[in-house]
């Protein structure tokens, strides 16, 4: 293969997407290549717009416009419709849940997990759910951690740091599949999980 490098550049950005490697970068760059008009101008267009427009709610982690004020019946609550409080990971697990239409409800997205890539317990949206839960009088905080090592922690940290609050506080249930991130699960899983969580005891009892 020849050495161009703004495409080497362009196949190595690619391959650290998720789910593909250098060899189907490259096929993706040659489709890219044949196709400059209807791929490479529209995606360059969409792409700039994407990183000037959207960005990740501060307070309750969702991905907004820039130019708005985050509400999506979210953290910005101009009339309550919920009591619940759903605690995921990344946006991957929220876009799950709800097109599975088990939950209705507010979300909150942590932004990852402790301890994965290195993310510190300030680095995750913690300080700000504990404020949600206060400001807007949640009854039931939802714990919908993967079951890994760093999920389970992480649920255990939110935990801790919401024991000085009046709230309940559930997990989903141990039909979780060990080590199953909850955007790869399929709706039954889901289901059943949100069906039958959990209680889980205060840890200032
Ligand atoms: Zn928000």
């Amino acid at each position: 293969m020849q050495n161009i490098s703004e495409i080497d550049e362009l196949i190595k950005l690619i391959s650290k997407l998720p789910g593909l490697g250098p060899k189907s970068a490259k096929r993706i760059v040659l489709k890219l290549m044949n196709n400059r008009e209807e791929l490479i101008k529209p995606m360059t267009k969409a792409l700039v717009e994407v990183y000037k427009n959207i960005s990740r709610c501060k307070i309750c982690g969702i991905l907004k416009s820039t130019s708005i004020e985050c509400n999506y019946d979210n953290c910005k609550i101009v009339e309550k419709k919920f009591n619940k409080i759903c605690v995921v990971e990344n946006i991957s697990d929220q876009w799950s849940i709800e097109s599975s239409n088990i939950y209705q409800g507010y979300f909150h997205i942590l932004g990852g997990t402790l301890s994965s890539a290195g993310l510190r317990k300030e680095d995750l949206l913690v300080n700000s759910l504990v404020e949600r839960v206060k400001m807007d009088k949640i009854e039931e905080v939802i714990l919908a951690t993967s079951a890994t090592v760093e999920g389970q922690t992480t649920a255990y940290y939110i935990q801790d740091s919401l024991k000085n609050i009046n709230v309940k506080i559930t997990k989903l249930a141990q039909g979780l599949p060990v080590g199953g991130e909850i955007e790869s699960l399929d709706d039954g899983t889901l289901f059943s999980a949100f069906k039958n969580r959990s209680k889980l005891i205060s840890t200032s009892d």
